[in-house]
């Protein structure tokens, strides 16, 4: 089996100036004012991997200035002249694709296969798609508009007549991005494209917990000529730097993905301050199999959505509930596709499904989800097979598991949880992890009502071959993000939020660009 050192030892060796983590602000790199940092953890080995500047007010102060000056010059730029900056940018992501995704794995502990084909490739789709987008996307929309009769003013003339009436999108101001870890330069660059697509400029701060890649990108926004000041980064902890920019009385905008807690705290700060606000936040997802699904096709699905990303996708699935004449088989056939298929490991070997959790904290906190279960007196089924999976030294009560050469890491098994109440903290809350529940239900009327008993509504998945059985049911369930017999297929033209605590608002598409523009009706009378 290929471990971490051996495979390291063919791809880009990582530098340590190339993950030195700075401030990038009007073009240029700096120490937090503070001069403190922090350590970051490459999750695999739980040793430091390097050091984040713990930023504050001060460096946000000074972010905010540089993308204030920077936003007259490009935001007067043309959406053609936009797109040429941000094609290059797209296409110097593409040629750094291999030392950028091997260094978003040492950092987030996701597959380098998932890094490569997913996280990296992503970051520079991101780039063209709203290039693309914006150009010929922010003409004005005319029309001419009047009054179905004209109404007599005080002076006996018409008050009201034909005017030419056309709506006048321009860009906002600074706009303050705020990112998670868990696909951390995709998500960034998800909302950096649209932002400075549509004229924006920006301050991002991505998660303490993953920024090596987003320290990564600003070299390549410098070597793209975009000009100094429209993109903006500053490191460090929420509490401090990401506080200090949604309150930041020049922040217009703020776009945030995160946890819902996070995302109510942000509401309230920035609500008072009337910022137009964007939220994608947790989610609990679940996922319907009726009795009549292709199980063949349906499980190595549903074990996909599970453990994809270590479950440390926003979209993944975690409750699962199946009709009852199938529950047993689905069940037994599930556990034994994810103790054969579904391998935990070293993220750099390509037999690794999914790699160890981002951080020891989240670590410990998935792991208490497991002690839950066994407190509420659950089946609890760790799918390991010790004989299949011959790194494994060990598996804890709690499912952590001890790997060869990697012992240090935050690894843990698939976990399958059963015999679990719905109204349990384990189906209620986000754990963000690869343990997911399985419950039954009986009726198609009791399966929507489990699927939307919950505080969040991100996304959920129908497994049926009934096809008015999967328009009816989607219909019905409280998510902003319905698959019928497929999981995470994305088109980014789509609309994409959350119902209920999983967000406000909506990102994708037009959607985007909407949100980075604000719209002035004019009439010409
Ligand atoms: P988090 O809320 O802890 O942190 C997210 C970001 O917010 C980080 O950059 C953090 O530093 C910052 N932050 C924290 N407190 C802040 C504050 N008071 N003011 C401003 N910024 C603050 O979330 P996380 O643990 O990094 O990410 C996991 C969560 O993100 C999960 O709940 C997951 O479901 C969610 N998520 C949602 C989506 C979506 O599209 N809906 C996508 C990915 C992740």
């Amino acid at each position: 089996m290929a471990t971490l050192a051996n495979i390291s030892q063919e791809l880009p060796t990582p530098k340590q100036d190339e993950i030195k983590v700075r401030n990038f602000i009007g073009g240029q790199w700096y120490e937090p004012s503070s001069n403190n940092f922090f350590d970051n953890f490459n999750p695999s080995t739980g040793k430091v991997l390097c050091q984040i500047p713990d930023s504050g007010a001060a460096d946000v102060d000074l972010a905010v200035k540089a993308a204030k000056d920077a936003f007259p010059a490009w935001s007067s730029l043309t959406p053609h002249q936009r797109a040429a900056h941000i094609y290059k940018l797209a296409d110097l992501v593409e040629k750094n694709l291999s030392t950028m995704a091997t260094f978003e794995s040492l950092d987030q502990g996701k597959t380098l296969t998932m890094a490569t084909n997913i996280d990296i490739s992503r970051t520079a789709i991101n780039f063209r798609f709203f290039a693309d987008l914006v150009i010929g996307d922010l003409t004005s929309v005319s029309v001419t508009g009047a009054y179905p009769k004209a109404y007599p003013g005080p002076d006996g003339k018409p008050a009201f007549g034909q005017a030419l009436s056309y709506v006048n999108r321009t860009p906002v101001g600074v706009a303050g991005l705020i990112s998670p870890w868990n696909l951390p330069l995709y998500l960034l660059t998800w909302k950096i494209a649209p932002c400075i697509a549509t004229g924006n400029t920006c301050v991002c701060k991505p998660s303490e917990f993953t920024s090596v890649t987003a320290m990564m990108l600003t070299k390549l926004i410098k070597q793209a000529g975009i000009p100094d000041g429209v993109v903006n980064m500053v490191f460090g902890l929420g509490a401090t730097a990401g506080n200090a920019l949604v309150t930041h009385p020049d922040v217009p905008l703020v776009s945030f993905t995160g946890g819902t807690a996070t995302g109510k705290a942000i509401a309230s700060a920035t609500a008072p301050m009337f910022k137009h606000t964007s939220l994608e936040l947790g989610g609990k997802n679940p996922a319907l199999i009726f009795a009549d699904s292709n199980l063949d096709e349906c499980i190595p699905s549903i074990a996909r959505s599970s453990f994809l990303n270590q479950g440390e996708i926003c979209l993944c699935n975690s409750r699962i509930y199946v009709q009852k004449p199938i529950f047993d088989e689905f069940v037994s056939r599930f556990k034994e596709f994810v103790i054969t298929k579904v391998t935990p490991g070293d993220p750099f070997s390509p037999a690794s499904y999914y790699g160890p959790l981002v951080s020891k904290p989240h670590f410990e906190k998935v792991q208490s989800y497991v002690q839950l279960a066994r407190e509420e007196g659950c089946n609890v089924e760790f799918c390991v097979d010790r004989a299949l999976n011959t790194n494994v030294l060990d598996v804890s009560e709690n499912g952590a598991l001890a790997l060869e050469g990697l012992e240090g890491g935050y690894f843990m098994s698939p976990t399958v949880i059963t015999n679990v109440s719905q109204k349990s903290r384990l189906v209620q809350e986000e754990i963000f992890g690869p343990v997911v529940c399985i419950l039954p239900f009986e009726t198609e009327e009791e399966g929507i009502q489990l699927a939307n008993d919950i505080q969040y509504g991100l996304a959920a998945t129908v497994w049926s071959v009934d096809q008015s059985r999967l328009r009816r049911v989607a219909s019905q369930i409280q998510a902003g993000n319905l698959w019928c017999n497929c999981w995470m297929v994305r088109h980014l033209e789509m609309p994409f939020g959350g119902f209920k605590a999983s967000g406000l608002g909506t990102e994708g598409g037009r959607y985007s660009i909407d949100f980075f523009t604000k719209k002035q009706a004019i009439y010409l009378g």
